[in-house]
């Protein structure tokens, strides 16, 4: 993954001064050290300067009563976009430490135009809430008849129901003409009659077509977050590996991974949600800040539970420090577990030298996290102090983000041992994280045509079974994003046995050998010695189109048959075995190829995304059991499998809406 960092914060420059400060004796002495604990005291000890802190991004009343006028104006134009928009911001600027009573209201202004915009659940969510925190008893009747409408357009009718006889009752506290009132009661009770009559019942809430994010075939046994399709093992050459256990077809899920931690880059954070990273369409704000937004109350609530109750105090003081985003992930991977928990871990490493047991891998357990490479006796002394000061910083924004406090039964000694025991966790994941986090993504489409899709960088993961996958410069699979959660899909057909890589980059098609190399020597600190890097396998635009490559009829020889595409005769002899090679079904495959692959481009112009995956997997499959690679045809294929894949994850705008507007445009024409 390429780190973000900002370049413009206050570390750089703070840690130039303290480097100045230690003489280079003193560093070789901090070169001899053997454990983080040792690394992050030595540099606790040395350093002078004070971190600069800033306050959280505050709430503002006033803000956020001129936004609400501003959402009401646009309202009565029945402006609702813009509405919303005034509504949501509004509800991030208000403070929500004193009477709620205003903030109830935004909420439920914002629940009219939310079901104006036909987006029922998420008005209904509103409406909930605004009751909740006190919306007012005489205004009740409005938003609980918006309910139920909400309800009745979800065809949740027999709850719906309900939703109208409460209404009823709180007619009698509205402060309108009893006339008005008597009338608009009778009108309900009307409604009730014919819904009663009508057996009114509620439909089956139709769980969203996930079935082809599932993981193909069962679930594996010892990985929890992968098909039993894959295995993992060990070589002295390649460390640990992935191969597949049977054969896997291009098309097949086999990883579906929620990330051990994930953290938004802060470019998105009035975009995104914070917490599982999908694009918001409803704002929920953040109790105390008005820096981050949730995509709803469960996101809200959970991120405040695990994480943010703590990080919401450092959160700007982590941004304008221009820490980079696996810093960020380092501290989260502590934060978002209690002091208590890491008490534990450190009197497990004090005993067993290690924490967790090996029975099964789940990517949700910290031992997965720390066992991780970090590559530590490779590290340059200098890069290892500079990530020592950078865990030191990280430790002192845990300090006053009051994540140590409340462990009264222990005596100072052992909480500040605790707590460098913690920053020298940190630190070791700092090293980790460099070789592991993995960028998570969203595919922005701008017009049908899939050279124009951009798909763009909303935060990074950490995967710990997709961490096991070593690197290819021609991968095997595809990982997209359901949110903050990883899927990994096969895109070439993979016999049992064969190993199976993934991509850290650079990818040989795209990219010349020598570039390749010098990413992956620099960010991973390997040589590439994978089959296009080692055969020197020519780019895109340098495979020979003169040409089509079959594999020789001899199963025993491992010798391709190049054969001119102008080619008069179906009988061509091998060179190396002799034997003659019938390539007539081979040419036969490959006319076909040709319809298959406008067939798939047509489907993906009319945003028919699935239908065109699956003609493009054909095509694959149909030209890998004909020809060798590496061909031309085959990659520009595997191009098309790649566009449509990662449309199936993150979008924006959402693949259904950007589907039903490709269908309006070709109406239109
Ligand atoms: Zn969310
Ligand atoms: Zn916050
Ligand atoms: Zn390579
Ligand atoms: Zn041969």
């Amino acid at each position: 993954m390429k780190d973000v960092i900002n370049q413009t914060g206050f570390f750089k420059e703070q840690y130039q001064k303290f480097r100045k400060s230690v003489s280079d004796k003193d560093l070789k002495c901090f070169a001899g050290l053997k454990t983080d604990v040792e690394r992050l005291k030595f540099v606790e000890e040395r350093n002078r300067l004070e971190f600069p802190s800033r306050s959280k991004d505050s709430k503002n009343l006033e803000q956020a009563l001129n936004l609400k006028e501003k959402g009401n104006k646009c309202f009565q134009k029945e402006q609702n976009a813009d509405a919303l928009s005034f509504y949501s911001q509004s509800l991030v600027m208000y403070p929500q430490d004193g009477d709620l009573t205003e903030f109830s209201i935004i909420r439920a202004n914002r629940s009219a135009t939310l079901y104006h915009l036909q987006e029922y659940r998420a008005a209904l969510s509103d409406i909930e809430i605004a009751l909740a925190q006190g919306y007012p008893k005489h205004l009740h009747y409005k938003v609980l008849d918006r309910k139920a409408k909400c309800l009745m357009a979800l065809k949740q009718n027999y709850t719906a129901i309900h939703s109208l006889r409460e209404t009823i009752s709180a007619l009698d506290d509205a402060k309108i003409p009893a006339d008005v009132r008597q009338k608009k009661q009778n009108d309900i009770q009307i409604m009730l009659g014919i819904m009663v009559k009508s057996k009114a019942c509620d439909e089956q809430i139709k769980k969203p077509a996930d079935i082809i994010n599932r993981v193909t075939g069962e679930k594996n046994p010892k990985y929890k977050a992968a098909s039993e399709s894959v295995g993992f093992d060990f070589s002295e050459s390649e460390g640990r590996f992935a191969q597949a256990e049977s054969d896997l077809q291009s098309g097949d899920v086999i990883l579906r991974e929620p990330p051990h931690c994930s953290v938004l880059l802060q470019e998105n954070a009035k975009t995104h949600c914070f917490q599982c990273m999908k694009r918001c369409y409803f704002i929920e704000p953040c109790q105390k800040c008005s820096a981050v937004i949730f995509c709803g109350p469960k996101c809200q609530q959970m991120a405040y539970k695990t994480h943010h109750k703590h990080e919401c105090e450092v959160l700007k003081t982590l941004w304008e420090s221009g820490a980079s985003i696996t810093c960020l992930m380092a501290l989260r991977i502590i934060i978002q577990k209690p002091f208590a928990y890491f008490l534990k871990v450190g009197q497990e490493l004090e005993v067993n030298g290690r924490v967790g047991s090996r029975a099964e891998y789940d990517g949700a357990d910290y031992s997965t996290v720390f066992d991780l490479v970090r590559h530590e006796d490779k590290r340059s002394t200098e890069g290892m102090f500079h990530k020592a000061y950078m865990a030191l910083f990280l430790q002192g924004c845990l300090k006053r983000s009051g994540y140590f406090d409340g462990n009264s039964d222990l005596s100072g000694e052992e909480q500040s041992k605790a707590e460098m025991a913690v920053g020298g966790l940190i630190l070791r994941h700092l090293q980790s994280l460099q070789f592991n986090a993995h960028e998570i993504s969203e595919m922005i489409f701008t017009s049908p045509d899939p050279k124009t899709w951009k798909s763009i960088f909303v935060g990074a993961g950490l995967y710990p079974t997709l961490a096991l996958f070593n690197h290819s410069c021609e991968p095997s699979i595809i990982r997209y994003f359901e949110g903050n959660k990883v899927v990994v899909k096969v895109i070439k057909n993979i016999k049992k046995g064969e190993k199976i890589y993934e991509n850290y980059g650079p990818i040989f098609t795209q990219t010349p050998k020598a570039e390749r190399q010098t990413t992956l020597k620099n960010q991973y600190w390997f040589e590439c010695s994978c089959e296009p890097c080692s055969r020197n396998w020519p780019m895109l635009d340098g495979m020979d189109v003169s040409t089509m490559r079959f594999p020789c009829d001899d199963t025993a020889c491992d010798n391709v048959v190049v054969v001119p595409v102008n080619t008069g005769s179906f009988m061509m002899q091998c060179n190396k075995c002799g034997r003659l090679t019938n390539i007539m079904k081979g040419l036969k495959v490959l006319q076909d190829s040709e319809s298959l692959f406008r067939l798939g481009e047509s489907f993906l112009q009319g945003g028919e995304i699935h239908k065109a995956l699956r003609k493009f997997l054909e095509l694959q499959s149909l030209l890998s059991n004909t020809l060798v690679p590496p061909f031309r045809d085959f990659y520009l294929c595997q191009q098309n499998v790649r566009n449509c894949i990662m449309a199936l994850g993150n979008t924006h705008p959402p693949l259904d809406k950007f589907v039903q507007r490709q269908s309006v445009n070709l109406k239109k024409l």
